[in-house]
């Protein structure tokens, strides 16, 4: 080796291993790779993800020459919060910064009986379907697992702030933010390991959802390593519609991605399990009388209860929302072919964050963007140097 490639490698610091996102596994082979017994990972990740806490002094349980050990080789590092916004409806919605400048966001909805946090998985989406934001913004990369759950540890240590009167907790999380979960499958997985983990956030399985456009051999994968909630985004009755709405429909055509959701469901020991079938309703592209009918046929056969989103619009989408006729039209049909039908109340609009709208501000290495608003004559808006 020579003295100037020696000298370098001295001013190369090693990376520190960010225990943030290590599932619960992978922090046992982190401590047992340091020479530390399994039951150190379950110390750690309940000062990580149930106190919130990022600093290994604060880990008082842990000897004092083990907190040196871990500082010199180990860290916990969130994403950096960008802004927090609040609704007069008491939705939030956090702007965040991840490593490269991207930013992404997460959105928490307070309900009666529950607290949802709507998370991102991707900076960006490489599918775009027509009528999304996040698709048209094209796809710059994945999130890390930290990253992912990163946004579940945010929120959490921000409501632990406020204290038990506020009574905000995030008792649900739908990957129904930025990006397509099941094309960043392994930092997903590693994440939904700690949400649903005693030590960490202890989530029931039935309280995670994650929602797909449609990545058929991923669902069957999915199968294979968890049972969480599954939600598929259909918003067509037949493939000649859903090609066009949700391009991914040309390689996962309707047929093959139902039969691997009932594969999800034959997988689950509890019989009462059921897929959600999100349907966004757009004015005068799906909401036909017939639509209704033809959906309500096409899931006669599949355990699952249908989720209508009227269409958020969003700058030069245009589609328009459905109008309430046609909604409550559609509804009726289903519930009428003996169909359980929910119907997504738009919420947080004065804070932009509604399904669909989040935007973040994505470095678009697929130039989509661009090409996107040339074709509207308008320059690229949301445009974050690297
Ligand atoms: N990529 C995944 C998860 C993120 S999108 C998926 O497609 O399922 C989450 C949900 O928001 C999907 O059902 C998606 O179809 C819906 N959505 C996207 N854009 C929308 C918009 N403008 N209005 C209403 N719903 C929208
Ligand atoms: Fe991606 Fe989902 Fe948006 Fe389609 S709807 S572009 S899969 S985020």
């Amino acid at each position: 080796m020579t003295l100037l490639s020696a000298d370098k490698e001295l001013d190369v610091k090693p990376q520190k291993t960010n225990l943030l996102g290590l599932s619960p596994e992978k922090l046992v082979v982190f401590f047992e790779s340091i020479g530390e017994k399994p039951f150190r990972a379950t110390q750690v990740m309940k000062w990580i993800h149930q106190i919130g806490v990022d600093d290994f002094d604060q880990m008082t349980n842990l000897a004092k020459n083990l907190r040196e050990k871990m500082k010199a080789i180990a860290e916990i590092r969130a994403p950096e919060v960008v802004s927090h916004h609040e609704s007069a409806d008491g939705t939030c919605k956090w702007i965040i910064r991840v490593s490269g400048g991207d930013c992404i966001e997460a959105v928490f909805i307070p309900e009666k009986d529950r607290g949802t946090l709507c998370i991102s998985s991707q900076v960006g989406c490489s599918l775009d379907c027509s009528f999304c934001a996040t698709g048209k913004q094209g796809f710059s990369r994945d999130l890390t697992a930290a990253e992912v759950i990163g946004q579940l540890w945010i929120a959490a240590k921000f409501f632990n702030s406020l204290g038990p009167k506020a009574n905000r907790v995030v008792s649900n999380v739908v990957m129904m933010g930025m990006g397509e979960p099941l094309l960043n499958f392994d930092n997903v997985v590693d994440a939904m390991g700690l949400m649903l983990n005693d030590n960490a956030y202890g989530l029931s399985k039935r309280r995670v959802t994650l929602s797909t456009s449609g990545v058929v051999p991923m669902i069957d994968k999915l199968s294979e390593v968890s049972d969480v909630s599954l939600a598929i985004s259909l918003h067509a009755p037949n493939d000649e519609l859903r090609n066009q709405l949700v391009p991914i429909n040309k390689k996962y055509p309707i047929a093959s991605l139902l039969a691997s959701a009932q594969r999800y469901l034959d997988k689950m020991p509890d019989v009462r399990r059921k897929i959600t079938i999100e349907y966004t309703l757009m004015d005068r592209i799906n909401d036909r009388d017939e639509h209704a009918r033809d959906l309500a046929k096409l899931l006669s056969s599949l355990p699952c209860k249908i989720n209508l989103i009227p269409f958020n619009p969003f700058d030069q989408s245009g589609y328009k929302r459905v109008t309430n006729t046609a909604l409550y039209r559609f509804r009726d049909i289903l519930q009428e072919a003996g169909h359980t039908v929910t119907v997504r109340t738009t919420r947080g609009d004065d804070i932009s964050a509604a399904c669909g709208q989040l935007a973040g501000a994505v470095n678009d290495r697929t130039r989509r963007s661009e090409r996107y608003m040339q074709q509207h004559e308008k320059q690229p808006v949301k445009f974050v140097a690297s």
